[in-house]
C-alpha cells in the first residue's frame, strides 16, 4: 500500500500510514471491516479486490458528467471509471429536456410546449456533446455484441449511448436510424413530457398504455439493434412493450415499492418488475436519496432480488438525475464498495457479477449484433 502523503505522520516508529490512522479511529478494524473508499477496498479486502477484477460493472441509466445538459463536461467520467474499476456506464441526455423543470414539490412537469423541430435539433446538439466527450476523455462506446466484454477485457472504460425519451423523434421514425449511426444504443420510449408511443407513470394515463407508433419504435428498435427501455411507462406500456418486443426489456431505474403505490409515483410494484422479468430482462435500482447510504442501496437492490431473482436486476443509478438532491452513489470511483456490501449480504461470486452488470450485458448482446 503507498500511503497517503496527506496523512503522513511523524511518530515514534517513523511515519504513521492512513490506514492506521483509521485503524486507531475504529474506521477500519482488523479485517477490514469498514471501508470508506474504493481504494481502501482494494487495498483490505483481497477477496473483494478480486472480485473487481473479474466483474463487468454498468450502470444502466445515467446523466454523468453533466451528460443532460451542461456544455462542458463537468468532470473526468473515464477516470472515475478507471479509478472504480467500472466498465460501462449507458450515459444519456433526456429528449425532452427543455421543456420541463422540477417545480417546488420536486415533482418534473411540462412547463411549455416545444417549438417544431426544437427537440430534434436539442438532441443533435446532444449528440455532439458526446462526440466531444468521447474523444476528449478517451471513452470507448459499445456498439457491437461483445464490446462490454471487450472494455472489461481491455479494462476501457464505455458508454452505452442512451436517450431517455423519445421526443425528439417529432412522429418521425426514421429519426431513430440517425441516433442509431451517431452510436446510440439503448433508448427509453417514454420521459416525463406526454409521448405518442405511450403513458408515463406521472401524468393520468389517456392512452391505453403502448399505442400503434409505440410498438412501431419497438419494432425500429428491434430491426436497427437499440435496447428497449420501459422505465418511466406506465404497468399498461410495460405490458405491451413486452408482447412487442423481440428482445427482452430493461427498466432501467427504478425502485420496488414497500407499500400500495402513491398515485404519479415512479415506483413499481412487484408484478410490474415481472414483467419485465418475463422477458428475461432487468430492472435497474435507483440510487435515490431516499436511501440514505450505500449500504441501504445495497438493501434495496437485494429486496428486488427477492421478488425478481437474481438474473433480472441491475444497477440504475440515475447519477446526476435528482435535482437538488445527490443520489447516494454519485461517483463511480465508489464502485468497490458496492461490490463489498454485495459479498457481504451473502451473494455468492457468480450472483455478485450478474447483479452488478453481466445481467445487463446478457440484455444487450441479445438486442445489438455483432455486426452492423
Ligand atoms: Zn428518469
Amino acid at each position: 500500500m503507498e500511503p497517503n502523503p496527506k496523512f503522513q505522520l511523524e511518530g515514534a516508529r517513523g511515519h504513521v500510514t492512513r490506514r492506521d490512522v483509521l485503524a486507531a479511529l475504529g474506521v477500519l478494524a482488523l479485517g477490514g471491516c469498514v471501508a470508506r473508499t474504493g481504494g481502501d477496498v482494494r487495498e483490505s479486502d483481497v477477496e473483494a479486490a478480486q472480485l473487481l477484477d473479474d466483474v463487468i460493472g454498468v450502470d444502466m441509466h445515467s446523466h454523468a458528467a453533466g451528460a443532460t445538459g451542461r456544455r462542458t463536461p463537468a468532470y473526468d467520467l473515464a477516470a472515475r471509471m478507471r479509478s472504480g474499476r467500472m466498465t460501462a456506464v449507458c450515459l444519456q441526455h433526456t429528449s425532452d429536456g427543455p421543456v420541463i423543470k422540477r417545480d417546488p414539490q420536486n415533482r418534473v412537469r411540462v412547463t411549455r410546449e416545444p417549438d417544431p423541430g426544437e427537440l430534434w435539433r436539442f438532441t443533435q446538439s446532444r449528440l455532439a456533446w458526446f462526440d466531444n466527450l468521447v474523444q476528449s476523455q478517451g471513452l470507448r462506446r459499445a456498439l457491437r455484441r461483445g464490446d462490454l466484454e471487450a472494455a472489461h477485457r481491455d479494462r476501457a472504460p464505455a458508454i452505452v449511448q442512451a436517450i431517455e425519451g423519445c421526443q425528439f423523434m417529432e412522429g418521425r421514425l426514421e429519426h431513430l436510424a440517425e441516433v442509431h449511426r451517431r452510436g446510440v444504443r439503448h433508448l427509453q420510449l417514454v420521459h416525463f413530457m406526454r409521448s405518442d408511443l405511450g403513458d408515463n407513470q406521472t401524468e393520468s394515463p389517456t392512452q391505453g398504455g403502448l399505442t400503434p407508433l409505440g410498438r412501431d419504435v419497438i419494432a425500429e428498435c428491434n430491426r436497427l439493434g437499440l435496447v428497449v427501455d420501459v422505465a418511466h411507462g406506465t404497468l399498461a406500456l410495460v405490458e405491451g412493450a413486452a408482447r412487442a418486443s423481440r428482445t427482452p426489456l430493461i427498466l432501467s431505474h427504478t425502485n420496488l415499492a414497500s407499500r400500495r403505490l402513491d398515485p404519479f409515483t415512479r415506483l413499481i410494484s412487484g408484478d410490474h418488475g415481472k414483467i419485465v422479468a418475463s422477458t428475461g430482462g432487468v430492472v435497474g435500482i435507483w440510487a435515490s436519496p431516499t436511501f440514505t447510504s450505500l449500504a441501504g442501496y445495497v438493501d434495496g437492490v437485494t429486496r428486488a432480488v427477492e421478488t425478481l431473482g437474481v438474473d433480472h436486476v441491475g444497477f440504475g443509478t440515475d447519477n446526476s438525475g435528482f435535482g437538488q438532491s445527490q443520489a447516494v452513489w454519485t461517483d463511480y470511483a465508489d464502485f468497490p464498495l458496492v461490490v463489498q456490501l454485495l459479498r457481504r449480504k451473502g451473494f455468492s461470486a457468480t450472483d455478485v457479477g450478474k447483479l452488478v452488470g453481466r445481467n445487463y450485458v446478457r440484455v444487450f448482446n441479445q438486442s445489438v449484433p455483432a455486426s452492423d
